[in-house]
């Protein structure tokens, strides 16, 4: 009797043993899809997702000429304008779209390269094309170079390749105007004069902004990519807006640190000279207005009073934006 109930424990336990593996290799799969699907962006059938970017990597090799760059391979006949790169700093994450014909064309084309820098790596199928979705360590600025064979690329820490890294602010965007007078907004005003900050190639480098483009961006979400790109200095642009009176008018610059009184007030001078000579107020803040969590070194400006007639018309030229984008530039 004894054998017998050993026999039985002995085969129950190799039964639960087999309907575990099992289970194991059903949804291993599954689960390790979770990752690249929550992006939301190729809903339909995910290939493979991991959380190591070295499981997709064949080897570590360096390749010639192409020191700290990876290779993701390209489908013979990729032309460069059919590869889209959507570069989301601000999420630390890159979505690299490539045409691919047979789905299973990265099963058997691996990437390789450096993997320096990068968290990790999922790939996915939408409509023909093959979706990379590459997560950073941090805020990165991205490379990228296309051969016949390869799409390289590259991500390096601000800090690593910049002698300075600033961060420009656009104020409001997206749903939110910010003040509004005459027709003027202010969130086209902080975007007009961003866009112009870096047209000098020599200033262009080591700039990063919280939005490029007329986008929602909530204040949070400024100040943790703020605290993760750790700038040098953060320049935070708004408007002014008196709704008691349409005379006000004047430029206002505050500044967080000791060391940024200077910057401020010579910023502020020449705000003031773009503007006709208005008044001008220079203030030290412990912490500037929308980045009250963090203490990073910045300066605020509040370029002029939209409430103001011929303030709002002036902001809103070509001219002025472009001269007091020269004025920013020239505190860097
Ligand atoms: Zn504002």
């Amino acid at each position: 009797m004894k054998k017998y109930l050993a026999v039985a424990v002995t085969t129950v336990f190799f039964l639960c043993l087999m309907t575990m593996m099992v289970f194991f290799m059903l949804f291993r799969d599954t689960s390790s899809e979770e990752g690249i699907l929550t992006s939301g962006d190729n809903p339909d059938g995910t290939l493979l997702y991991t959380e190591n970017a070295e499981e997709l990597y064949e080897d570590d090799e360096v390749l010639p000429g192409k020191e700290g760059f990876f290779c993701i391979p390209i489908p013979d006949g990729t032309k460069k304008e059919d590869i889209g790169i959507d570069d989301r700093k601000m999420d630390d994450m890159t979505l690299i779209s490539i045409p691919a014909e047979d789905p299973d064309y990265y099963y058997n084309h691996n990437l390789s390269g450096s993997k320096v820098n990068i968290k990790n790596i999922g790939f996915g199928t939408d409509n023909g094309r093959v979706i990379f979705e590459i997560h950073t360590d941090g805020v990165c600025v991205m490379t990228s170079e296309i051969s016949d064979r390869c799409l390289y690329i590259r991500y390096d820490r601000p800090h690593d390749i910049y002698d300075r890294v600033i961060l420009i602010d656009p104020g409001h965007g997206g749903d939110d105007s910010g003040s509004e007078a005459y027709g003027v907004r202010e969130k086209d005003i902080t975007l007009g004069i961003a866009q112009k900050i870096g047209n000098d190639p020599e200033k262009t480098e080591g700039i990063f902004y919280t939005r490029p483009d007329d986008s929602t961006v909530p204040l949070k979400d400024r100040e943790e990519y703020a605290e993760k790109l750790a700038p040098d200095m953060l320049v935070t642009l708004h408007t002014n807006a008196d709704g008691s009176t349409r005379i006000t008018r004047g430029v206002e610059v505050y500044y967080n640190k000791d060391e940024l009184k200077e910057k401020a007030g010579k910023l502020a001078d020449e705000l003031s000279k773009i503007s006709g000579g208005t008044e001008k107020k220079v203030q030290k803040k412990k912490q500037l207005p929308g980045f009250e969590e963090s203490d990073i070194p910045g300066i605020y400006v509040g370029a002029g009073f939209i409430t103001n007639k011929s303030e709002a018309e002036m902001m809103a030229s070509q001219e002025y934006e472009e001269k007091a984008a020269k004025a920013i530039e020239e505190i860097f």
